[in-house]
This record gives C-alpha cells, sequence and structure tokens, in this order.
C-alpha cells in the first residue's frame, strides 16, 4: 500500500521513466509465464542437458608444450595447432635477450611434456630454469638444430669502450627473421613434436607443410622485390638481421652497444663516425623505441629512421609472422630504392 502510495508521488517527477519501467515489468513476466507454461527447456536454458550432450572426447590428454620467446610460440603454435597446449616462458612485450625466469617459468617447465628453444645461445635464462623445475621426461626442441650459424658475417660497429660481451658465442641466433631457416625450424618443430605425440603425427605434418608453404611464398616475394636493389646497406642497432641481409643480397651494418640512458655528444659523433665508413642507404630502428640517439644520428646523417621488426615482441598470433615481415619487407623496399 505505502509503494504503491509512494509511486503515485513521485509520477509527477518520472514521468517519463515510469512508463519505461512497467513496460519492462510486463515483457519480462510475460516471459516468465511463457516458458513455465510450455515447460520448454532449450540447451542454454539447461546445463545438465548441456553435460550430457558432451561425452568425454576419447584424445582429452594434450601434450603440454613451453615455447622460449615469441618466434618460437608462433612457429609450435602454428604445427600443433589446438592438439597440444602451447604456453609461452617470455612474456610477449619482455626483451628475451636479458630475460631472468621466474618461478612460474619454473613451475610451467615442470609440467610440460616439450619444451621449443630458439637455440644458438639465444635464451641465457633457460639452462637454469630447466635444471630447477626437474622434469626428467621433458624433451626439448632445439629449433636451430642443423641452421650453421653466421659470426661476422655483417660489420659489428661498438660504439662504446665497454668490454665484450660474449653473447654471441654460439653464433647469431637471429634465424627466424630468414623465411628460408624458419622452414628449418619448423620442421624441427614438426619433428619433435611427432616424436614426443606419434599419435597426432598427421596433424603436425600437414599443419607443418602449410606453414611451410607460406613461408615458401614470402621467400619468394623477398626475393622477387629485393633483386631490384642489391647490395643495399643499411645500419641496425640490434644486431638482428645478418641471416636475412645474407639470404637476400643485402648488407647490415649493426652498431651496437649504444646508451640509451645519459647520452653523451661523445656517443654519437662515435655512432656518426661509425656509420659514416659505409654508403649507408637506411637507417633501421625497432617499432616502439623511442631513442635520442636514433634521432639524432638520423638527422646527422640525412637519413630517415624507419621500424624494422625482429619480432621479439608483439603479436602471438601465427600469422602475425607474416604480416610483420612483409611489413619489413616494404620497409626494406622503400628505404632502399
Ligand atoms: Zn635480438
Amino acid at each position: 500500500m505505502s509503494q504503491a502510495y509512494t509511486r503515485r508521488r513521485t509520477n509527477k517527477h518520472r514521468r517519463d521513466i515510469i512508463p519505461l519501467i512497467a513496460l519492462l515489468m510486463l515483457s519480462l513476466s510475460a516471459g516468465c509465464t511463457q516458458s513455465d507454461t510450455n515447460q520448454t527447456t532449450t540447451p542454454e536454458q539447461s546445463p545438465q542437458a548441456q553435460e550430457a550432450t558432451s561425452a568425454p572426447s576419447p584424445q582429452s590428454e594434450k601434450i603440454k608444450v613451453v615455447t622460449t620467446f615469441l618466434p618460437m610460440y608462433m612457429f609450435t603454435k602454428a604445427v600443433a595447432g589446438n592438439t597440444a597446449d602451447v604456453e609461452i616462458l617470455v612474456p610477449p612485450g619482455t626483451e628475451v635477450h636479458e630475460y631472468q625466469s621466474t618461478p612460474e617459468n619454473v613451475r610451467a617447465i615442470a609440467t610440460a611434456n616439450v619444451l621449443v628453444k630458439n637455440g644458438l645461445g639465444l635464451e641465457e635464462f633457460l639452462d637454469n630454469t630447466i635444471k630447477n623445475a626437474q622434469n626428467p621426461k621433458l624433451s626439448v626442441i632445439d629449433t636451430s638444430k642443423g641452421i650453421q650459424p653466421l659470426n661476422e658475417i655483417s660489420p659489428v660497429e661498438k660504439t662504446s669502450q665497454k668490454e665484450e660481451e660474449h653473447e654471441d658465442a654460439e653464433g647469431n641466433p637471429h634465424v627466424w627473421l630468414d623465411p628460408v631457416l624458419a622452414k628449418q625450424q619448423v620442421a624441427n618443430i614438426r619433428d619433435g613434436l611427432i616424436a614426443a605425440d606419434s599419435a597426432n603425427k598427421a596433424t603436425y605434418e600437414a599443419n607443418a607443410a602449410a606453414y611451410i608453404k607460406q613461408l615458401d611464398s614470402l621467400n619468394s616475394e623477398f626475393q622477387q622485390t629485393l633483386q631490384k636493389n642489391p647490395s643495399c646497406t643499411f645500419i641496425t642497432f640490434h644486431d638482428a638481421f645478418p641471416y636475412l641481409a645474407k639470404r637476400y643480397n643485402l648488407k647490415q651494418v649493426a652498431v651496437v652497444e649504444i646508451p640509451e640512458d645519459q647520452l653523451a655528444p661523445a656517443d654519437i659523433q662515435n655512432a656518426v663516425k661509425a656509420v659514416k665508413k659505409y654508403k649507408v642507404k637506411a637507417l633501421f630502428s625497432e617499432p616502439g623505441v623511442d631513442n635520442k640517439l636514433l634521432t639524432s644520428l638520423s638527422k646527422d646523417l640525412n637519413l630517415t629512421l624507419r621500424p624494422l621488426d625482429s619480432l621479439e615482441t608483439g603479436n602471438t598470433e601465427p600469422q602475425h609472422y607474416f604480416k610483420a615481415m612483409r611489413d619489413n619487407l616494404q620497409t626494406l623496399e622503400t628505404a632502399c630504392k
């Protein structure tokens, strides 16, 4: 009684709202009545019915595969599809070269069947992490197995007097940026997954073949596009593209060890001196990198600074590899003209 009274009193002030509420209440009660009287139970209304229809799958035991960083995840996901559970250790957006593993990484490896790595000394964090995981059943796929590593194919200019680093002790690790070597990595992943999970051999073979076919087309596109400008010399600030450069007759000069903070004029001078030794067509940084030294260098050298993606971070979707590589191709084509 009092509710009705209140409503009537406020009615004046809610002229627009009240009819709407009334309408809503009406339609709601109509809906209830309908389902009550009809006694219908559609699948989405009844969880029990839904359970009954989804019989337990005979292949519910998926193998668990952990991958180290972005390209390994993309390639493995491409080969495994949804047949295996695929995880990534180095979160996309995090630097792989100096990555420190987490307790979560140790736990992931401890419960995995397979671990997929790039190899060639890239994943420096890995040996200890595997040791700590104490998983005797773990099989490790080294995707660079069978690939001949490059050491000093491209000149590497060091602009600071820091002591030599030993990070390239096993050769340059950036093999995934050459589509032809990427094919080898995908094939190694395929063979490793088949060895660990032979029941799904046909799936792994078909998926790998499809991805390798795409890598073949990508390789043809690179060949056809870049042969128009042979021996194009470019500067990078991350020694990531020697395999790509070798494959397509480009010349990479890597200027490394540039300070990212506490920039001194001498650093710029050193870098300019290093770069001027070469007839350079292009200057490449990485997507998302905003470095003052690179910006002033590009001004001093009168070269446009463009982003070239090393694919160490980014979108994890397997098809992203092709998108990023085609963006790289377009960048190279424009810069090398
Ligand atoms: Zn790198």
